[in-house]
């Protein structure tokens, strides 16, 4: 059963990886596809390459990071489709380095994006929603919102803080008609991992110590496809990659041993990194 004909969705972070991805699935299941992105240029490079679908996919610049402008796309979309179905808040950056290098002002972008940008999105969605009495809001967590990683600390704390947020939205929602889900995959290949600022690491070094995740990797067009089976399902918790799934299970029989194993592993990664960090 296709349940996404015709409907209305809004993704956000639309012009790259998975984001573009869902967008096209979706499209090719017949959905009203409204794709967002703080990158108009490359939005439009992006939509203007797609295949022919049956709903030609509308495309909008959108920064998450602006409250009244998220408000305002969500309310045009409803009143110019006369509802909204979906709305996907995947938009997300991240910032690599380690905790004794950050700014604080390198925390406050990546929460700034990933976390006030899907809170806007949600509480937005969500309030049409309530009163439409239907409609699913999917927020785009990782596994890094599962278990803490060295390295990404204020990506970790934006994606914990989605787990939380999505779960308290499932809970007060279910009763009022709105469904939630929160996906949170493993490495997927996209290009997030080459545009992502390093702060006082090597990037090159950074790229090799997720070398060993490769093997468990997932291309975007995969992870759309198992984020819209998770949809249908009505899934509230969505993990993509088989790693992801070792990691809930085990994440949930002994959260310290998981901890102490990626300790040992960063171990490793510091030790190679050593020589190239500018100190
Ligand atoms: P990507 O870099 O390919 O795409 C992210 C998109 O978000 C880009 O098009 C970028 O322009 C857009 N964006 C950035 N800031 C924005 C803003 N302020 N407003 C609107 N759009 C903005 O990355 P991706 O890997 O496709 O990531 C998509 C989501 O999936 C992110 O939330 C990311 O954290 C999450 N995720 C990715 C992975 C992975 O391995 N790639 C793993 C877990 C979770």
């Amino acid at each position: 059963m296709n349940i996404f004909e015709d409907k209305v969705a809004i993704v956000t972070g639309a012009a790259s990886g998975i984001g573009r991805a869902l967008c096209e699935e979706l499209a090719a299941r017949g959905a009203r596809v409204v794709a967002t992105d703080v990158n108009h240029e490359a939005l439009e490079t992006a939509f203007s390459q797609m295949k022919p679908s049956k709903h030609s996919v509308q495309t909008a610049r959108l920064d998450v990071t602006d409250h009244a402008a998220f408000r305002q796309l969500i309310q045009d979309t409803a009143a110019r489709e006369g509802r909204l179905d979906y709305l996907f808040n995947n938009a997300g950056i991240a910032i690599a380095g380690e905790i004794r290098d950050l700014e604080i002002a390198h925390w406050l972008k990546v929460l700034d994006v990933n976390l006030n940008g899907v809170i806007y999105g949600s509480v937005e969605a969500y309030k049409l929603m309530v009163q439409q009495g239907f409609g699913h809001i999917v927020n785009m967590s990782s596994m890094e919102g599962i278990t803490a990683f060295p390295g990404t600390v204020s990506y970790v704390v934006s994606k914990f803080a989605v787990m939380g947020l999505s779960q308290s939205l499932w809970i007060e929602g279910t009763d009022l008609g709105v469904k939630v889900s929160v996906v949170c995959p493993g490495f997927i290949r996209t290009p997030i991992f080459e545009t992502s600022p390093v702060v006082n690491a090597d990037r090159e070094e950074f790229l090799k110590s997720l070398a060993p995740y490769e093997k468990f990797s997932m291309s975007p067009e995969e992870c759309a496809r198992v984020i819209l089976k998770g949809v249908r399902k009505n899934q509230l918790l969505i993990p993509v990659t088989g790693l992801v799934h070792v990691l809930w299970r085990l994440v949930r029989l002994s959260p310290t041993l998981v901890l102490k194993l990626t300790r040992r592993d960063f171990r490793k990664i510091r030790d190679a990194a050593r020589l190239s960090r500018s100190e």
